[in-house]
């Protein structure tokens, strides 16, 4: 009798491919466009096999794993995550949730029915639990070390940490400064802070001083928890009273919860206060959706290309939108070069037809992902965007899941927005090279003939976006 995968995607014409795909080889096929019906699915239909997409809204492919994972009864089950990220982290997190192999799209077809060949007739010399990763990767070697209703008024943006990875203080970064991610934004009567890297600490007593007495009350945006964009939480100081009221809210890990995430940084022995002691009203929001709202603001989140679970977000003021990708790698070179790797296999074990089919699909997989980013953050007013490298740097972190320069313009340009903010500064990048990237950015966008305004981002700098109802203007 056939045997039933469950094909798990949120993209429904991929599903309905794979499963047209895969019933054509003889599998009786079940579908579900996200994690949560898959896994009720799952509990209903006993299928052998889970082919799961990474990033999906409401349940992402970890979280399915580990909800397997704890069904004793589905401990024959095995699962396939899938994603467009080749990762070696998301790899090895993959296998620790408790998945049975990772496979990267797009597909070359014959590898998926090799790896359903492989895992349901394992070769008897596999010792237990040393997984099948299609991929040859090595265990993962360290990543990149790496973030009350009122009149529609102006929106203000101001930026308090600007650094990636990790905070540059001293004489060479005095201009742009040498705090991790955090920007603040006010808009509609909300205070919205996005990202909690080192840059929330000076935010934090400038609402001190600013509220007083009055209670708080402010929503914390988080991208994702690298410790570039967590660091500063515990050094908030309105955390600490216990008149305010903090919303937290961003998507879980890759291997815990949000909550555990950030309470986890404040344990002894790395802080001397746990988050538990931490007085104010802090609700911490797992999300499921990629839209909701910040009171009279809609947000909207996207998955972002950076390992693990990371999104960007753009928010929809009455003033105008901004969009914030702190961390993010524009997909076209980056597939280019893993697809010339992907080739290479391809043309080992299917000739040079297999080659060619494999890059063509690999770059039409690239376009469609940076087609969708460009749909994203379509006419936004302010995009504050990860362009971490320049030209030459990027050669050598292509694949690290940060952006280059070059690419952040086009994007830009292609989707028409209407002030680029360079972000998320190397921290070997002193005052004088980001700079000389901010020029170089400025000629690429004249070289084009774009108006598009294009400021490197610095700690200090404001951008406020007049009311619509106002006279229009460009923005300070
Ligand atoms: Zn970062
Ligand atoms: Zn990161």
């Amino acid at each position: 009798m056939a045997k039933t995968i469950l094909v798990i995607d949120d993209d429904a014409e991929y599903c309905a491919m794979m499963a047209q795909f895969l019933e054509a080889h003889g599998w009786q096929t079940l579908q579900a466009t996200d994690g949560t019906l898959g896994f009720r699915l799952v509990l209903k239909q006993r299928p052998a096999v889970i082919l799961c997409d990474l990033l999906m809204p409401r349940c992402n492919g970890f979280h399915l794993c580990r909800l397997v994972r704890q069904q004793p009864e589905l401990r024959d089950t095995k699962i396939i995550l899938s994603s467009g990220r080749d990762y070696p982290v998301d790899h090895q997190n993959a296998l620790d949730a408790g998945a049975d192999d990772y496979l990267v799209k797009p597909f070359v077809q014959s590898r998926i029915l090799a790896a359903l060949e492989r895992l349901l007739n394992p070769p008897p010399a596999a010792p237990p639990g040393s997984a099948s990763f299609s991929s040859p990767y090595e265990p993962p070697v360290a990543t990149p070390p790496e973030d009350s209703p009122a009149a529609p008024g102006p929106v203000l943006i101001r930026f308090w940490g600007v650094r990636g990875s990790l905070p540059t203080p001293g004489p060479g970064t005095v201009i742009y400064g040498g705090n991790t991610t955090c920007v603040e934004v006010r808009a509609d009567g909300e205070i919205i802070i996005l990202d909690a890297g080192s840059g929330l600490r000076p935010l934090g007593k400038q609402l001190v001083a600013e509220f007083k007495d009055r209670p708080l009350r402010a929503t914390l945006l988080l991208s994702h928890t690298h410790w570039d964009h967590i660091q500063g939480f515990p050094f908030f100081i309105p955390a600490y009273n216990p008149k305010n009221h903090l919303r937290v809210v961003g998507f879980e890990g890759a291997k815990e919860g949000l909550q555990t995430i950030l309470s986890s940084q404040m344990e002894s022995p790395y802080f001397p206060v746990s988050m538990r002691q931490m007085p104010s009203n802090i609700v911490v929001e797992e999300l499921r959706e990629l839209k909701f709202q910040v009171g009279p603001v809609e947000v909207l989140a996207a998955f972002a290309n950076h390992p693990g679970i990371c999104v960007g977000y753009r928010l929809n003021t009455s003033a105008g939108s901004i969009a914030f990708f702190p961390d993010n790698e524009p997909h076209m070179r980056l597939r280019g070069k893993t697809s010339a790797d992907g080739a290479a296999q391809a043309q080992e074990q299917e000739g040079e037809t297999g080659r060619r089919v494999r890059i063509s699909q690999a770059l039409d997989f690239a376009q469609q992902q940076d087609q969708r980013l460009i749909e994203f953050i379509r006419g936004v007013d302010v995009l504050i965007i990860d362009s971490q490298y320049d030209d030459t740097e990027y050669e050598s972190h292509v694949g690290w899941g940060h952006g280059c320069l070059d690419d952040v313009v086009s994007l830009s340009l292609m989707a028409g927005v209407k002030r680029l903010y360079l972000f998320h500064h190397d921290p070997d990048h002193d005052d004088q090279q980001i700079a000389k990237m901010e020029q170089w950015a400025r000629d690429l966008v004249a070289m084009h003939g774009d108006a598009l305004h294009v400021e490197a981002a610095r700690e200090g700098l404001e951008i406020v976006l007049p009311p619509k109802t106002a006279d229009a203007g460009a923005p300070e």
